[in-house]
């Protein structure tokens, strides 16, 4: 073979190769396709960003990689309460207590508070109802889950106990009952998986409401229910302005409702990949 003759085959296998690459290189998809309506990718767009990687639990109700694990069984540094007595205008360190890789209600000190502060997330918490059982209607077993402090996700021992609808558990309190009533009897553990929106507001006016989507032991009783404002009693509730994040906490209410398995993930940007 010429020298000539070789330099145009090592030249071919050059281009060939180069080709190649490029061709490997091309991401699948396309772009000569019509663009969505209301977004700004077209259909099967090759250059729309995929999403992330996250990481599920081992097992089902486990937290996946990106969550912040709230309590896992063996302390509460995450969580905070409100001093009472000598300690009152202060914040202090949790005085529920942990046993079993749970915690309790510790009743009459209030409620537990998160040190961190969240606006739209998603929550899961398994929590179970003492089985000494006592009381009746709302005194039995009563606690609930406040998003941004105010937003009640009632807790309450509904099994073969009468109350008010928008008052059992799994119902937005006061305001919206659960769909349907999947609870387990005292003693058993209870898991809520909650979707909360954060309501918005543009100075003091109140520009979107919150919603919450709950799944109540994997039966959903909420889709994306529109709440009506700030957790009250006996009274229709309305909004109060507040930040765009604020703590979760958990309630007091005289009842040694036990807690575990506690975990949220930040949703930002939920109605599309992150880029
Ligand atoms: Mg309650």
């Amino acid at each position: 073979m010429s020298y000539r003759k070789a330099f145009y085959v090592v030249c071919g296998l050059v281009v060939s190769l180069a080709a190649l690459l490029v061709a490997q290189q091309k991401r699948p998809g396309y772009t000569d396709t019509a663009v969505l309506p209301g977004q700004e990718w077209h259909v099967h767009d090759s250059n729309r960003p995929h999403p992330r990687m996250v990481a599920p639990g081992k097992a089902l109700g486990d937290a996946p990689s990106d969550a912040t694990v709230l309590f896992d069984g063996k302390d509460l540094s995450r969580w905070m309460q409100q001093g009472k007595g000598a300690d009152k205008g202060k914040v202090v360190d949790a005085k529920w207590t942990i046993a079993n890789g749970y915690f309790e209600v510790a009743p009459g000190t209030g409620a537990l508070i998160t040190r961190e502060k969240f606006g739209d997330v998603q929550l899961h918490i398994e929590w179970s109802e003492p089985t000494d059982i006592k009381g009746q209607d709302q005194d039995r077993g009563n606690s609930g889950v406040l998003l941004m402090d105010r937003y009640e996700i009632q807790v309450l021992d509904s099994w073969v106990n009468q109350t008010y609808a928008d008052g059992q558990a799994g119902s937005l309190y006061g305001q919206w009952p659960p769909l349907v009533n999947p609870i387990r009897p005292p003693g058993q553990w209870q898991a809520y998986d909650i979707v909360f929106e954060s309501p918005r507001f543009e100075g003091e006016k109140l520009v979107r409401s919150a919603t919450a989507t709950v799944f109540f032991n994997g039966v959903m009783v909420h889709l994306r229910k529109e709440i009506l404002g700030t957790m009250v009693h006996r009274a229709v509730a309305k909004y109060s302005p507040h930040g765009d994040e604020e703590p979760l906490s958990l309630q007091d209410h005289g009842h040694k409702v036990r807690y575990r398995n506690v975990w949220i993930r930040r949703l930002q940007g939920y109605d599309q990949p992150e880029r």
